[in-house]
């Protein structure tokens, strides 16, 4: 069953958190689906694993030709492998992802299925239309694809930030919205230090995010941050090493 976000006038954020997990070995993912005017846009659809139970999801609250958009953070496998499914003549809602992955997910498909589908969405970001709404999507390159978005949605203020505020923990802690970021810091910073390219990048996240209203951050591993955990990730992020920041001359031997 999906968790509510945040439900309001006719506005609905959902995310599901156990769609990706049958077998074990797959990470687990989240994906969300944003209603609003009898409309919807899927935000990180994932793999296989999720396609149906989303799309049943779906057609709960609207007609799958009514979908308007799915909005990818990047192009890996967990966020579009299902692409080739959502391809399909039940919906010719739009793909949005980052212009320099625009030439890249038609691998994901069958030849031909994505023609006059994919929205490359410029380096700056831009304003995707949702029913009577719109989502902002933010520029995050490098945390930690190289062309890499997050969706804000000013109605509900949740920022959907893709993998980073990511969390290793199952399936049902994803379900638990984090409001201290101290004892959570464990089950993030092997990850944030790995996967996020430099702290010069964080440090230009922190500084446009500052100026926004955010009221949750919901990254797409994990349990989503809201209250105080908000703006004590933003502070953590700004002065973490990461990335290149830690790589040194013994990173890059040839293994004996
Ligand atoms: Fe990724």
């Amino acid at each position: 069953m999906p968790i509510e976000l945040f439900n309001q006038n006719g506005h609905i954020c959902l995310m599901f958190t156990d769609l990706c997990v049958e077998g074990g070995e797959a990470v687990q993912s989240n994906q969300f689906l944003i209603i609003d005017s009898g409309t919807g846009a899927i935000i990180d659809p994932g793999g296989n694993l999720a396609y149906g139970e989303l799309y049943l999801s779906m057609t709960r609250h609207f007609a799958p030709h009514k979908l308007s958009a799915i909005l990818a953070s990047h192009a890996d496998p967990d966020i579009i492998a299902s692409l080739d499914r959502w391809m399909t003549a039940t919906t010719d809602a739009k793909l949005y992802i980052s212009k320099i992955w625009e030439r890249f997910v038609p691998h994901f498909c069958k030849a031909g299925k994505t023609t006059g589908r994919i929205v490359g969405i410029p380096d700056q970001g831009m304003r995707i239309p949702l029913g009577g709404s719109e989502l902002i999507a933010l520029p995050a390159h490098f945390l930690h694809s190289e062309g890499n978005f997050q969706f804000f949605d000013p109605v509900s203020r949740i920022l959907f930030s893709g993998d980073l505020g990511a969390s290793m923990v199952g399936a049902s802690a994803a379900q638990t919205a984090i409001t201290s970021l101290a004892e959570h810091i464990p089950r993030m910073e092997a990850f944030h230090r790995r996967y996020m390219v430099s702290n010069k990048v964080l440090r230009h996240w922190v500084q446009m995010v500052r100026g926004l209203p955010i009221k949750m951050i919901v990254p797409q591993h994990g349990a989503p941050l809201r209250g105080a955990a908000v703006q004590e990730f933003i502070a953590w992020v700004e002065t973490l090493s990461c990335g290149i920041d830690l790589m040194t001359d013994r990173d890059y031997a040839v293994p004996s």
